[in-house]
């Protein structure tokens, strides 16, 4: 690898993300922390980068039943996604997709799951897909 690839950023077009949950004592959780808060990186991203490592060379290939499990109640914008964009129907134009989630917190303090999940606004998505 070249030196400045390393700092390249990341692709434009992300996977969608999710967020987990760990039960951890309060102790371990502050300490962490403040260990993450030392070396300048969010606690997510320190998360993400373990769990990469550890996967790193393994062979795990999740089964069509586990899919459907561990998604069963993730909300995901792909039925809304048209050439890396989504119809916000309360803007009335379409937002980058990578960008969506934060567009609703900001513009609107929503999250994209209450928009896409009132009749009104996926009446007017639908009609700007159309
Ligand atoms: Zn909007």
């Amino acid at each position: 690898m070249g030196y400045l690839e390393k700092f390249a950023e990341e692709p434009k077009e992300q996977e969608q993300t999710t967020t987990i949950t760990i039960r951890l004592p309060i102790s371990l959780d502050t300490k962490f922390k403040a260990y993450c808060d030392s070396l300048n990186l969010s606690v997510s991203k320190a998360m993400r980068l373990m769990i990469e490592q550890e996967l790193k060379d393994k062979e795990v290939t999740p089964t069509e039943e586990q899919v459907q499990k561990y998604n069963k109640s993730r909300f995901v914008l792909t039925k809304w996604k048209r050439d890396g964009m989504i119809p916000c129907p309360i803007c009335n134009e379409f937002k980058s997709a990578s960008n969506f989630n934060r567009h609703c917190k900001d513009a609107h303090d929503m999250i994209s799951e209450e928009i896409f999940s009132n009749p009104i606004f996926v009446e007017i998505a639908e009609r700007m897909l159309t």
